[in-house]
């Protein structure tokens, strides 16, 4: 809720909207309490009398009424059956809707082809026809207005209903054993209501012209009751003679539908999920980089070289420094490997290096990446995009979230290819297969006109590991890729981009949080925790003897087939937040080994050969450890 109203001030025009809106409903309210005249009574002495005239603010109108008075009832009452309408018509539409989006087959058919039938009609004739037949008057109007509108609520959250109805948590509602009321109550209209609001919001101002409408045309409310509609119709025989007998009823209208309508953009904008989840905030195109001080020069180490590489999250006044300065490099050619839990940074070290970290909140505060010694941190943004994909590509963990569902996959491929340079239909259909086949798809040249669903997870991701590979990049960053697969996929997989690696001499950085996975592919590896790094050095050397006590707590997390009954031990606590890291070690409160020194100070990375670690009471000595 506090975010909804934020993302609507946000909105300079719902705002004023909404600013104008309560005014009038303001002033409305405390009609019945101001010194006004009798808006019915009638004085044909003072026809016609001008604004600002005498005892008349806003003047009188053809039988001398003043047109102030009148303008406040009637806005009032147009406003309360505008309302109503609208209410009325969510309240039966939204009911019709879920109905027969919810119990679909037969239900549904039958329901809908009455409201088609309903909109067949041109709905201000089928207004005017249910006035018709229920007789001239304003409660007739508004049932009219309402009637005519149910259709549209209906049709429109029947289509929420039927994507929901059918989603994993009504499934799970189902098989809990929930009656079909409660899980309409309960599970679904939760889920409408905000579309429900939604169409309200953008209704209402529509709902108040139409009873405006039948008004004007006599068929509202009646005289000597003043409504909008019915003072525009009253004033429309002296429009020329004594135009401001329309204008005031006109320019209330234009007011109160203005600001209705501004308004209620401002609460769909808020509302929909997709424009809150960020849309509205726009996201920049690549992350945004305020670095306070000097940038690392270059020390020429590795292809891909992070320098002390520091990547926060400014939200509000909170700082999170999920990056704390990390330093890595990978050859060309090698495997870096970096583990650590989940919420260790893994990720964002990862994304920060092609500037994919979404800003806002992301802002890299310091360090460099260099791309053979090219410093990408400073780059604009042409340049990035230049390389992403052609220099260093990513793979992710879900590739049915990284696939776009209504592309067939070799469109995907070819499109992945297409951002870098033209090719024709022809030629990247070839290429499209001959990628699919680099990565042992199985019949190439009829899967790449399947649709991602049509796939399997190890399919799915093997077209991800192809679409990486579509422009020969140099180091292929993948994140987790194999978390979603199960252990024999993840064999596969694993061996396959072992293979190219050694075939196309890729560089791969691959995280993960599965030491097994470690030891199977890569060279070196590099231990997270907290934002940092706490232990780096060749796979076998760490292995053979790790020294950080996280890192022994990491290894013993791996279950190992014809050990016997060992038991896997959890690593107790959980890993700290990262906007308030405790001064020393960070891992200090769930480490048996922490002494008093632990606590204070910063702690370095103490290097010794091709080993590091950053520990003050390591498990080996680093000087054994390196040997
Ligand atoms: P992992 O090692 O599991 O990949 P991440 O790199 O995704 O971890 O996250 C590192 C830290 O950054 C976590 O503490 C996480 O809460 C924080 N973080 C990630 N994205 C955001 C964000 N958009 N806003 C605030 N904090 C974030
Ligand atoms: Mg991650």
């Amino acid at each position: 809720m506090k975010v909804f109203l934020k993302l609507l001030a946000r909105n300079r025009l719902a705002l004023a909207g909404g600013i104008v809106l309560m005014l009038v409903v303001f002033l409305v309210l405390i009609t019945p309490i101001l010194p006004l005249a009798d808006p019915d009574v009638t004085n044909t002495a003072n026809r016609f009398k001008l604004p600002f005239s005498e005892g008349a603010i806003l003047g009188t109108d053809h039988l001398g009424r003043d047109l102030l008075s009148r303008l406040l009832w009637g806005t009032q009452l147009s406003l309360a059956v505008g309302f109503a309408a609208a209410i009325v018509a969510a309240t039966l539409g939204a009911t019709i809707g879920i109905i027969a989006g919810y119990y679909g087959g037969r239900t549904d058919n039958v329901i809908m082809r009455g409201v088609d039938m309903l909109m067949a009609f041109p709905y201000i004739l089928l207004a005017l026809a249910i006035v018709a037949a229920l007789g001239p008057g304003l409660f007739n109007a508004l049932v009219a207005v309402a009637a005519v509108n149910v259709p549209f609520f209906a049709r429109n959250i029947r289509g929420i209903t039927v994507g929901i109805a059918h989603k994993e948590f009504v499934d799970a509602a189902r098989l809990a054993g929930l009656s079909d009321t409660r899980i309409i109550l309960t599970e679904i209209l939760p889920n409408v209501i905000p579309v429900i609001v939604i169409a309200m919001s953008t209704t209402i101002g529509w709902m108040i012209l139409e009873t405006a409408g039948l008004s004007f045309l006599g068929l509202g409310s009646q005289p000597p009751q003043a409504d909008l509609g019915s003072m525009l119709g009253e004033a429309r025989s002296a429009l020329i003679t004594n135009p401001h007998t329309s204008i005031v009823p006109g320019v209330m209208i234009l007011i109160i539908v203005m600001s209705i309508n501004l308004l209620g953009d401002g609460v769909r904008d808020a509302l929909d999920p997709r424009l809150k989840s960020g849309a509205l905030s726009r996201p920049m195109a690549a992350t945004m980089v305020k670095r306070d001080g000097p940038v690392p020069a270059a020390t020429g180490d590795g292809l891909l070289e992070l320098q002390n590489l520091q990547t926060q999250f400014h939200v509000k006044d909170r700082v999170y420094r999920a990056v704390g300065g990390v330093s890595l490099h990978v050859k060309r050619g090698e495997c870096l490997g970096i583990i650590g839990e989940s919420g260790s940074g893994k990720s964002v070290t990862a994304l920060s290096v092609m500037g994919l970290v979404a800003s806002p909140p992301g802002v890299i505060s310091g360090g460099a990446v260099r791309y053979d010694g090219e410093d990408l941190i400073g780059a604009p943004y042409r340049r990035l995009r230049d390389m992403r994909g052609k220099n260093v590509a990513y793979i992710f963990q879900d590739p049915l979230a990284t696939l776009h569902p209504l592309y067939r996959v070799g469109e995907q491929l070819i499109e992945a290819i297409r951002a870098h340079r033209p090719i024709g239909k022809e030629e990247g259909q070839k290429k499209a297969i001959e990628l699919l086949e680099a990565v042992r798809m199985p019949n190439a040249a009829k899967r790449i006109s399947d649709y991602p669903h049509e796939m399997s997870g190890g399919m799915r991701q093997r077209v991800g590991i192809a679409m990486a590979l579509a422009n020969d990049p140099d180091i292929i960053i993948a994140d987790e890729p194999t978390t979603a697969l199960d252990v024999t996929v993840q064999a596969q997989i694993l061996a396959m981009l072992d293979d190219l690696r050694r075939s196309r001499g890729l560089a791969i950085v691959f995280i993960t949080h599965d030491f097994g996975v470690v030891a199977q592919l890569c060279d070196r590896v590099a231990v997270m925790y907290a934002g940092r790094i706490v232990e780096e050095g060749p796979t076998a050397s760490i292995l053979d003897k790790p020294t950080h006590p996280y890192t022994t707590r990491l290894m013993a997390c791996v279950p190992q087939l014809g050990e016997g009954k060992r038991r896997l031990e959890a690593i107790p606590g959980l890993p700290p937040v990262v906007d308030k890291l405790p001064d020393g070690c960070a891992f200090a409160d769930r480490c048996e080994r922490v002494q008093a020194d632990c606590r204070t100070g910063e702690i370095a990375l103490e290097r010794k050969g091709d080993r590091a670690v950053r520990c003050l009471h390591p498990v080996t000595p680093l000087q054994e450890a390196a040997e």
